[in-house]
Order: structure tokens, then sequence, then C-alpha cells
């Protein structure tokens, strides 16, 4: 009924242009202080934090990080899950003119060390229990000041909200951070700082606000470039697309981490752009969030398609009133029909996909939440935002309904990777960004994904590249050639395989390479599957022939 009303009476009515503010993101922050002071922006295990509060908060964090040397360019790593220090260090690093480097917080020590070194972040932010790990890698780099945060800042000690960032083990472990010259203790800079801080003047168009890394479409994870001015432009976009949400009155469900682009953009800078009030949730787990939509009553709620299937599928669903859910945007992998209609006749909203990438800030394409949308599509291209399919030999633009690589233009895409020129070039080449995925355009110009020109696996919305985790395994003496690829998996999308050949006379154990592996990859890259062969399917050229065993992956199953 609810889906039935909005058709009638919201055609289709969206802009293709908008008059963008060119303003430095922050300054967003500080016009909904001015409109809504007393207005709760986030919501955290109990506890409420006004707009006021949340300025007042990063203003004194500004103020205490430019009395460290903090100046105009310098990058501070932030290495938190969502909560209340999460949001407020990345608006108080952009207050005080510094670059954010959103730091995955499950991060083991070499992908910290190799992230921290890459960014030349000489500050990171990072919670009391991952603070080990950032003491061992920090002579390795740049960093100069670590400021501690503590889940128990905000909260009494909270109770298993937190697996599985960290290990039982560790969250068990009490913490206790002494303030010396280069660690800086949460609470005390609070206490300590005063409001004022030297305001710094932006160019929305040049200055980076973010760096943000990724895969991109090969290799090593790299630093995505992004502009005050990119993140605002997909902001405003997006809220152009949801024409017609409550605005001020909507809450949104910050499940999606807010270290990724994709929940920073939808979540937390939409929130704080229209004056919403968010509902952080620190990690996934399926209960908590039926519990939280329950009492907190989101009306939005952006999201990945195995967490909607997490879901329709837990047992108690029927438990819980859903019922608040009035639009959720679906995006990183393929959202699969039936999961659209279940969801939407559960929650009797709308659940439409979407599609982008962390060079995009991420949004390029969705489906109308109110209007017309097809399944299986990604939809169109977002106002102002200029698509085309590819073919990718000739770089022609590609017929309707033929294959090719998507590429896309417009205010959202970033100004480059960091220091990577040649990159930079290659994936900007003619004024369009390439995507690397391959697609088609229909008729109405509607688009549609077929598969990732790139080999990153995308397993249960975390990306992992496949090279990290063979470099892992190419460490170990016994192995001699090892390819890892993502293979259809019915629940995680895609899982991750290794195929490896040992070398003669070993008889290593896929117990042993596991456990090799979890002590050097975060949990998540670590793969689920192995096989060994004699030897790898390889090209001409000796370039193993990574597709190939995905396919024949996909006819075993
Ligand atoms: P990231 O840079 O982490 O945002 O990952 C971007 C990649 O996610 C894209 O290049 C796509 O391969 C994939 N992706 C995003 N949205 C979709 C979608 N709706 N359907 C299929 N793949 C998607």
């Amino acid at each position: 009924e609810k889906v039935k009303k909005w058709y009638a009476q919201y055609p289709e009515e969206i802009p293709t242009s908008i008059a963008y503010e060119k303003k430095p993101l922050h300054s967003f922050l500080m016009e909904t202080v001015a409109r809504f002071p007393k207005k709760k922006a986030l919501y955290f295990m109990g506890l409420d934090l006004s707009y006021e509060d949340l300025l007042s908060q990063a203003q004194r964090m500004a103020n205490y990080l430019q009395s460290l040397g903090l100046s105009k360019g310098d990058k501070v790593a932030v290495m938190l899950p969502n909560c209340p220090q999460a949001v407020i260090s990345y608006y108080a690093v952009l207050l005080a003119g510094g670059i954010v480097v959103q730091t995955n917080p499950l991060y083991k020590e070499r992908e910290l060390e190799y992230q921290l070194k890459d960014s030349e972040a000489t500050f990171i932010v990072c919670l009391d229990i991952l603070l080990p790990r950032v003491t061992n890698v920090r002579d390795k780099t740049a960093l100069k000041h670590t400021v501690v945060a503590s889940i128990k800042d905000y909260l009494p000690f909270p109770k298993n909200l937190f697996y599985p960032i960290v290990q039982k083990k560790q969250y068990n472990m009490v913490v206790k951070v002494e303030q010396t010259e280069d660690t800086h203790v949460w609470k005390q800079m609070m206490a300590i700082a005063g409001e004022e801080f030297k305001e710094v003047e932006v160019d929305p168009q040049e200055d980076l606000a973010l760096l943000q890394y990724t895969g991109g479409t090969t290799g090593y994870p790299k630093g995505v470039m992004l502009t005050h001015f990119n993140l605002t432009a997909n902001v405003q976009m997006a809220q152009a697309w949801l024409y017609h949400t409550k605005k001020e009155d909507d809450i949104i469900l910050g499940v999606l981490p807010f270290f990724h682009v994709y929940g920073m953009t939808t979540v937390m800078n939409m929130s704080i752009m229209q004056g919403s009030k968010m509902v952080l949730l620190p990690n996934y787990q399926p209960e908590k969030v039926l519990q939280t939509i329950h009492r907190q009553k989101p009306t939005l709620f952006p999201g990945a398609p195995t967490m909607y299937i997490g879901l329709l599928n837990h047992p108690s669903l029927q438990k819980y009133d859903v019922s608040s859910i009035e639009a959720c945007i679906s995006g990183s992998a393929p959202l699969p029909g039936e999961i659209q209609e279940q969801f939407e006749s559960v929650t009797g909203g709308r659940l439409v996909e979407g599609y982008g990438l962390t060079e995009t800030s991420p949004v390029t394409h969705s489906n109308f939440v109110w209007g017309r949308r097809v399944n299986g599509s990604i939809g169109v291209p977002w106002p102002d935002t200029d698509a085309k399919i590819i073919n990718f030999d000739t770089e022609e633009e590609a017929a309707v309904g033929e294959v090719g690589e998507i590429v896309v233009k417009g205010p959202q895409v970033m100004k480059g990777y960091w220091n990577r020129p040649e990159e930079t070039e290659k994936v900007l080449k003619g004024g369009w960004f390439h995507t690397g995925d391959l697609g088609y355009m229909d008729d109405n110009g509607y688009f549609y994904i077929v598969d990732r020109k790139k080999d990153m696996i995308i397993a249960s919305g975390f990306n992992i590249y496949p090279r990290e985790v063979e470099e892992v395994l190419y460490e170990h003496q016994e192995v001699q050639e090892v390819v890892v690829a993502g293979v259809p998996d019915a629940y995680r999308g895609e899982t991750v395989k290794a195929y490896v050949v040992r070398k003669k006379g070993s008889t290593i154990s896929e117990e042993e390479l596991d456990q090799f592996c979890r002590e050097r990859l975060s949990t998540f890259k670590v793969p689920k599957l192995y096989e060994f062969r004699e030897e790898l399917p390889k090209t001409a050229v000796g370039k193993i022939l990574r597709r190939q065993l995905v396919e024949e992956e996909r006819q075993k199953m």
C-alpha cells in the first residue's frame, strides 16, 4: 500500500543537473548546527549526541591537533569502527585543514604499515585495543602522534558488540594508556582543548578531504584522492535522488562502516548535511540490526545485498517491527530480485539497487527510489553524471545492448590516485573514469553489470585483493606457485580460494597454510578454500589464468 501510494504521488521528477554549493565538506556540519543545534546527530549504544555537541567536540579536537602541529594537507589516519569518535575525528581533521586517511580497524600490522607509509600519515586516531598494532609499526612510518580513543569514553563498559572487530582475547584485556608527548588520550584531549582553532582556507575543487584506499582496477591498494567537492557533490546528488524522504526527520541506519566510502557518503555525510539522525552500529550482527530497527525506527537503510539477505533469513525476524524503513539503496554487489521483493514486503519500504566505486565518491548510478526501477539493473546515471559503454579494444562507444567497459564522468569522479600519476592517467584516459566493470545499456538508458574486469574479490561486502593474499602465501617457503580467486558463494557472494602448487617434496597442509595466513592477514582476507594442484593454467606469456579457475568452479556448482 505504501509503495502504491508513493508511486501515484511522486512521478520521476529528479533534476538532471544541480546547482551545487561548492563549499568545504565541514561547512555543512556548521550549517546544520546553526539550523538544529539541539537536534540529535547520532545515536550509539544508548548515547545521543546533539549537533552542537558533535561540532563542539570536533572543534576541540581540531584545536588539539593544530596545537600538535597539524597543518593544511597533513594526513591523519582514522582507524575506528562506527562510533562517536569516528564521526568527531573525521570532521575534526577537516576543520583543522587535514586530510582523512580512512583505515580499516581490522587491518593487521603489515597492512597498516603499508597504508601508513603509502599515505605518509603523521597522525593516527585508533581505539585503545588497536594501539599495540600501531605501536609495533610506528617507527617504520612517518607517524608523530597517536590519539587513543576508547569505547568507554562515552559509555559504560559495553557487552559483546565489538565482536568480531577485535579478537575476544584482545577485547577483554584491560587497556591502560598513558598520556605522553606523542600518545594522547581521548578524554584528556577533550578536557585540555579549547574550541577555537585556526580556520583554514579550502579550495573545495582542488583540496583533498580524503585518501580512501582501494585496489582500483589492478594491484595493491592505492589512495584515492577525493576532494571536498567530490564528496559534497555526491551527497547533494543523493539528496536530489531521495527527493521525498523526510530530510531532517530521517533516521539513517549506519551499519555500513564509515571507513568505507559507501557508508561514509550515504550515511555519515548525508545525515549531517541534511540534519538527520544516524544510528551507529560498530559491525553487522543480524539480530542487533533487527533490534536496532525495532527500537530506533530508522527510515533509511543503505546496505549491501548480504546484509538484507542475513536479516530476511534470521529466525527472529518476525519478533521485530521493521516497518519504519522507507527506503534502502543496495550497492557494492548485485542485488538478487527475490531479495528485493521479500525485503520490500517485510518492511513495506522501497529497496533499490545502485552502483558506484571508491573512485566516484562512490555513487554514479541507481534506480529511482519512488519511480521506475528495473530488476537486475543498476539504474540510470545520477544527476550531472555521464556514463557510457566502450569497446575494450577500440575505446569506441558500444551499441545499445553491447557489452563493454562502463566509463563515467561527473563531479564525483576522483582527482586521481595518490602518488601514482601513471595509474591515474590510465584510468582517467580522455577525461572518462574507466571503472573496470563490464556492462551494457538498454534502450531506456538503464545500465547492467555483467562482470568485473578486475580481479578484486568482494566477499560479504569486503574487498579483497588477490595479489595481496598471494604475496603472503608466496612468503611461505613450501609454496611454489599460487593464485587466489573469488569463487561464487551462495551467501557471501564470493569467497576466497587459493590454488596452490607445493614445492617438490612438500606435504604442507591446508591447516598450516590457514594458520600462516591468519597471522598475517585480516580474517576476511584469509582463504576459506584451498586446492592443491600440480600446475596452474597459464597464458602464453606465463600469466596465470585466474578467470579460468573461477569458471571451472562455476561449472562445478
Ligand atoms: P569499491 O571501490 O569498494 O566501492 O568497489 C567497487 C566495485 O564494486 C565496482 O567496481 C563493482 O565491481 C562492484 N559493485 C558496486 N556496486 C555493484 C552492483 N550494484 N552490482 C555489481 N557490482 C557492484
